[in-house]
């Protein structure tokens, strides 16, 4: 049997998946197949790419904490040579805002965030008015504010600085699309391409993004993991805001800045499964303007510039991750269902999915609680902040 890894997807899932394998252990060989090195229509290259503490679930927050140090030092980590990737981490928080209906679910996960140590405040109406005059606050009663560790950053800059260590530090990125798993007894013995290429292995990895599903159905294995359009507008506005953290309306939109502009975006009323990836222009005018204005007046002058959409791998079984090997085959191991939040995740999942695959356990952060049993147990681990 081959000692190949192979990783199915060069997203910043199997990119960063990569970058830790070699990484750790200089001498493994790690095969990425990637069927579109575009990146077209990939969740890496269409992702909002913004990190939050504020999850409902501890460990979320836990992962976000490793994520933002490992995302500060990025530039050090990822370095080639005299090269130093700019991810252009911007740390301006984000703001979870509740009327008197949210208020006591948003105080209940603020308490989760501070006792895992996140430095997060909550404002009553009068703290919101007075750090942002540019909100309509009439109708709030709460709001969470991260002070630090949470903001946005470049997303592909990222991608690509994994993809590029990783190739550096010895993986091979190979152009083609996985359409088959040779399977023997319980393990994937190969990985066969779309042209018949056929790469033996020792391991083989999921990192196919919203398309895992497809992938883990090649195995006989079933992932609840679905492919849900979002759209993210962009929108200039003439009025200076500032500070202006990620907001995140009670009605469910939110927004942040992009360089002098805006990008906004919302859940859409029908989720439905594999959209095409073409912007929903409808809801802009009929849902998202109307409560972006009443929430910040300044926006009655805004102007939509234009759009883009890409999908969320969303795990419709409790909205997180599903990490690790699958009970039945046994050398078949998961990075899927992130359900918008991936690439936040990405720097630390990749670390422990390679001490999985390296050492059969995770040496740093214990992620078991995602892992693949709890679905077959039927245990969910539910995140309540999903956003958009
Ligand atoms: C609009 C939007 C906003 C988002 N905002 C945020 C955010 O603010 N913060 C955050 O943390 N996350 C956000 N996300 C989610 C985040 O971008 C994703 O969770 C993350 O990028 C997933 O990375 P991935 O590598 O798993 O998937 P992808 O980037 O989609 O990569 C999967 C790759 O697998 C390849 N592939 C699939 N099938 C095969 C096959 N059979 N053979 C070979 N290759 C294959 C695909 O071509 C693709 O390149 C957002 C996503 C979207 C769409």
């Amino acid at each position: 049997m081959s000692s190949q890894i192979v990783v199915i997807g060069g997203g910043v899932m199997g990119s960063a998946l990569a970058y830790w394998l070699t990484r750790l252990e200089p001498a493994s060989a790690v095969t990425v197949v990637e069927r579109d090195p575009s990146y077209s229509s990939a969740s890496s290259a269409l992702s909002a790419a913004s990190i939050r503490q504020q999850f409902s679930a501890p460990i979320n927050v836990r992962i976000s904490q490793a994520s933002i140090a490992f995302l500060r030092n990025a530039s050090a980590e990822l370095s080639l040579d005299e090269e130093r990737p700019d991810i252009l981490l911007r740390e301006h928080g984000y703001l979870y805002l509740a009327g008197v209906d949210g208020a006591a679910h948003l105080r209940r996960t603020h308490s989760v965030h501070k006792a895992c140590g996140s430095d997060v405040a909550l404002l009553d109406q009068t703290g919101l008015r007075q750090r942002f005059d540019w909100l309509n606050t009439a109708d709030l009663a709460v709001g969470s504010l991260g002070l630090s560790g949470e903001g946005w950053f470049d997303g592909y800059a990222l991608l690509t600085a994994f993809a590029r260590k990783a190739r550096r530090q010895g993986a091979r990125f190979v152009k083609g699309a996985v359409s088959a798993l040779q399977l023997e007894g319980k393990r994937v013995a190969a990985v066969i391409l779309s042209d018949g290429v056929r790469i033996g292995c020792s391991h083989v990895i999921n990192a196919a993004g919203p398309w895992a599903r497809r992938v883990a159905a090649m195995a006989g294995v079933e992932l609840p993991v679905f492919a849900r359009r979002r759209t993210v507008y962009v929108i200039a506005c003439p009025a200076r805001m500032n500070p202006f953290p990620l907001t995140i309306d009670p009605t469910g939109f939110w927004i942040r800045p992009e360089g002098p502009k805006f990008i906004a975006g919302l859940a859409p009323d029908d989720d439905t499964d594999d959209e095409p990836l073409q912007p929903d222009y409808d809801a802009f005018e009929s849902r998202l303007w109307p409560a972006l204005a009443h929430r910040i007046p300044a926006f009655e002058a805004a102007k939509l510039e234009r759009a883009w959409a890409g999908y969320f791998e969303m795990n419709t079984f409790d909205h997180n991750a599903i990490l690790g090997p699958h009970e039945s085959v046994q050398n078949f191991f998961f990075m899927n269902g992130f359900s918008g939040h991936g690439m936040q995740q990405a720097p630390i999942v990749g670390r422990a999915i390679a001490e999985l695959v390296l050492y059969g356990r995770f040496t740093t952060l214990d992620l078991s609680e995602l892992s693949f049993a709890r679905i077959s147990d039927n245990r969910p681990l539910r995140e309540a902040n999903v956003i958009g």
